[in-house]
This record gives C-alpha cells, structure tokens and sequence, in this order.
C-alpha cells in the first residue's frame, strides 16, 4: 500500500508546522495508553469551489469523543472549525481528508492521564479510495472477523478514540491477510457491528437494514447521511439487530464512511451477495451522495460547508 502522501503544514497547537517536524516525545501519553481522539472528514472540489463536507458534525463528534475520555480540548468549537480549513488551504489543496487528533501529551507516564497536556493536531493529504480505485463500482471481497467488536461498557464505541482501533486494526489485519479488502466484526451477542473503519448496510426485498447504536457501531456520519438521502429516496430504512447470516442472504450489502463513502460488498465469507456486483439500491444512494458532496443538487441540509 502507498504510504501516506505528504502536504506542507500540519497544524500544531495552534500553530503551522513544516510536515516533517511535527513532532512528539516518545514518552507521549497517548502513545502509550492510546489516549486521544480523532476525527476523519473529507474536503471535495466542486465546480463551486472547495467544501467540507459535514465539518460542524464531525467536529461536534471529536468534542463528544473528546468529552467521554475526560479531555478538555483548549480551543473552542469555532477555532478548530476554521483551523480545519485554514489547514486545507495553508497547504493548497482542493479536495484532501482532513485528520484533527487531540492527544493527551508528555508529563507523566502512569495510566492517570489526567495532569498531561491535552493536545491538538490538524493534517490534511490527498487520499484516494480508500477500499481500492475500483471498489466503488465493482464492490469488495470481505469476511465475517474472528475478532468480536468492542463491547458496552467496556472501551466506548461511541467515541472515536483511538483506543478503538486497536480492535480495529486486528480485524483489519486478520481481513487483509486473509486476502479480503475488509473485515465485519459482529458484537458481543453475534450481531452484526461494523467493518474496522465503516458501518454497514444491508438491503432486502427493498427495505434497507442497518445496525442501530446498541450494535456498538460508530455513529457514523455518512451511515447518518444515507440513512436521510435514502429516506428521501422512499425508501423504508430500519435501524435493527442483524444476525449475521442476513448479510448473506440480502440482496446487496454495502460500506459506508467518510473514507470508503459508499461501498459495495459483492462476496462476504466467500459467499456472493445478490448478484455478485453493485446492487441499483446502491448505486441509486452513490448517485444521490456524489451528486450532493459535488455540489449538484442543493444544500438542503446544509452539509456543504465553504473552504473560503
Ligand atoms: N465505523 C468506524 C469504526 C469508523 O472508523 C468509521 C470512520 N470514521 C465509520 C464507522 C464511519 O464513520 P463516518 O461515516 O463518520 O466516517
């Protein structure tokens, strides 16, 4: 895999760093006790101009996360806001993710994190499809994870905390080594949760399915803007436990998140998925999600928000 693609400036506490000497103690406490937040947003070029795309969400999510772990993030809600585009710009990009981290910092090294420093990092660098070039249209091969996703009460999913990735990056692994594109991790009680960086949607007879929060999903922001888009489609969407053996027998399975956007899933465990391609469900709600992050259809939500 490529690595990641260099910009110019990561914003450091308030402040613009040269790429290469954004810096941190090796005695960090988030290195070592994975304490910190993050979120993960998408800036897109349109013939409009730059936007970005859900930014007050993502960044009320990041303080959310931010105040489940006890963390006092130093700067206000507006000037992460505009420090997020302000990075996007200082770099001179047009369409980019954009990766706030807050982190607690160096000055002691017990499991107590609360006397270290809470800190703030923005990076921005292109990044293309996430779950391959083709992914979007010919859909992914993935499996069921031996993992089990994290469970209530115990490392909180509803924050996008780093800790969380931890779970994430065996499912992950496990997925790719396995020579899958993805893997689905189910809950605690065998349900269908999530894929270690996506939630999941399952479509029926019509209907479209998906695992409510109990799941112990991330509150995913694009599954939030599908869920809406598809409802204004006419399409009847239920939040519900799913078993696992209905990803199987579905008619189209497919991802969502701001990395993967909208994934088709075209073989879980080995098994084809409908008709082995992109479902017309799917491609109905990847029509209507590009077509709104384009700029193409009018802002009715107000998801669309100005670089400049
Ligand atoms: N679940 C997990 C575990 C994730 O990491 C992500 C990506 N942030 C998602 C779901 C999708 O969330 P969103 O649509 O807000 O990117």
């Amino acid at each position: 895999m490529a690595g990641i693609k260099e910009a110019k400036y990561i914003w450091m506490n308030g402040e613009f760093v040269p790429w290469k000497e954004a810096k941190i103690h090796v005695l960090t406490h988030a290195l070592h006790y994975a304490s910190s937040v993050f979120e993960g947003i998408r800036c897109y070029k349109t013939k409009k101009g730059s936007f970005v795309f859900r930014l007050k969400d993502h960044i009320k999510r990041l303080f959310d996360s931010a105040k489940i772990y006890r963390m006092e993030i130093p700067y206000s809600f507006d000037e992460i806001l505009v420090a997020c585009k302000r990075t996007v710009i200082e770099n001179g990009l047009e369409e980019c993710y954009i990766r706030p981290l807050v982190f607690r910092g160096y000055h002691s090294l017990g499991v107590n994190p609360l006397d270290c420093p809470v800190e703030v990092v923005i990076a921005v660098w292109e990044w293309g499809k996430y779950l391959g070039p083709e992914a979007l249209e010919k859909g992914v091969d993935v499996m069921v994870s031996s993992w089990t996703r994290i469970a209530p009460n115990t490392v909180p999913p509803l924050a996008k905390a780093s800790g969380n990735y931890a779970n994430g990056q065996l499912i992950k692994m496990e997925a790719i080594l396995y020579g899958f594109s993805e893997g689905i991790a189910l809950d605690s009680m065998g349900f269908v949760s999530e894929g270690s960086g996506e939630n999941i949607f399952a479509v029926k007879d019509g209907v479209i399915y998906t695992p409510f929060l109990d799941a112990c999903i991330l509150p995913g922001i694009t599954r939030d803007t599908v869920i809406k888009l598809a409802r204004e489609a006419g399409y009847e969407v239920r939040e519900v436990m799913l078993p696992r053996e209905f990803l199987y027998i579905a008619d189209e399975v497919f991802f969502t998140g701001t990395a993967a956007e909208i994934t088709p899933i075209k073989s879980i465990d080995k098994m084809i998925i409908g008709k082995g391609e992109r479902g017309p469900v799917t491609k109905k709600l990847q029509e209507m999600f590009f077509s709104y992050i384009k700029g193409e259809v009018p802002d009715k939500y107000g998801w669309l928000e100005p670089l400049k």
